[in-house]
């Protein structure tokens, strides 16, 4: 049995895919997250979507050597406690439920945990004995890899990377701490900052009102208005690669690792963003020419949480 099934558990989409051991990616799935409905009852549905899923591809759960599932919010011990993402999953045992009705071993992890599990084994961090993962979404969540294992941390709440401080009196992030890294480079930040600057009427705010349109201010319209030469939007991007760069600086001073992978919508913002980051970081990092470090955007496109999931289910005690 060399197959093993990652679940991919977001606000809007649950994602399935099947993952052979040489790594191929045998088929994939979608879900509305929606359709599981809430509480207790999404074990027993998610369970069934799989079998129904497997079956499509002549395979029940007895050909898989195991499923893992990559979810929002705060997991433990195979609890989805709490996501802001996903307001029925409060406390669902979901590894227990799914285990039960599956007869398979279920793996829960988060999701950026899973993300850098999976750049790191099959993607951008491939061949890293120490990696830092970096997925700028609506928020910043964080991922590590150090001495060649997924670390968590002592309660396994650890590599909140995306709250990591870097203003003592900065803005307020939605945490309850000050100055965290996703008040400034998550797509919420940016969007807010896009908002107000429009609203005050700041230089080139009315370019910029006029190239977006009816578009909201999110990156990938806000990357558009940057290539179309919206000095607002790449001053905007400026400020939020800084902040960036700051944090990398950070982890790179605190952890030396071989390699950073950036991943979510805000990174497809490319060079607008990544050269300010760059630019600070590197006037912050100490020891610049002994570091060995290499900054790269993810490359298993949006399924990287998805295969990390299928990746840990392979792992004998992850
Ligand atoms: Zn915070």
């Amino acid at each position: 049995m060399s197959i093993t099934l990652g679940i991919d558990i977001g606000g809007t989409n649950v994602k399935g895919v099947l993952l052979h051991s040489s790594g191929q990616r045998l088929a994939r799935r979608r879900w509305k997250t929606d359709s599981f409905g809430a509480g207790k009852v999404i074990p027993v549905n998610l369970a069934e979507a799989i079998v129904e899923f497997l079956s499509k591809q002549k395979l029940s759960p007895g050909n898989l050597l195991g499923v893992g599932i990559a979810s929002a919010g705060l997991i433990a011990e195979g609890v989805v406690k709490t996501s802001p993402n996903l307001p029925h999953w409060e406390n669902v045992k979901l590894a227990q439920g799914l285990s039960k009705h599956l007869g398979k071993r279920v793996l829960l992890e988060n999701d950026v945990n899973a993300l850098a599990f999976g750049e790191w084994k099959l993607g951008a961090g491939r061949g890293a004995t120490n990696m830092v993962c970096l997925a700028l979404g609506t928020g910043v969540g964080g991922g590590l890899i150090l001495d060649g294992r997924l670390y968590k941390g002592s309660q396994g709440l650890g590599a909140e990377l995306g709250h990591m401080s870097i203003d003592l009196a900065g803005r307020p992030c939605l945490c309850g701490n000050l100055g965290c890294l996703e008040a400034y480079a998550g797509a919420s930040a940016i969007r807010n900052s896009a908002e107000q600057a429009i609203e005050r009427g700041a230089e080139g705010a009315l370019a910029l009102a006029k190239f977006l349109g009816k578009n909201p201010p999110e990156p990938e319209f806000l990357h558009a208005a940057a290539k179309n030469g919206s000095r607002l939007t790449i001053r905007l991007f400026e400020e939020a690669g800084r902040a960036l760069g700051v944090a990398v600086s950070n982890l790179v001073n605190g952890l030396n690792p071989d390699v950073f992978v950036l991943a979510g919508g805000v990174a497809r913002a490319g060079r607008f963003i990544l050269e300010p980051a760059l630019a600070e970081a590197r006037s912050r990092i100490m020891n610049p020419k002994e570091q060995k470090l290499k900054i790269r955007l993810r490359s298993l496109g949006d399924d990287g949480a998805c295969l990390g999931a299928a990746l840990l289910a392979r792992e004998p005690r992850a």
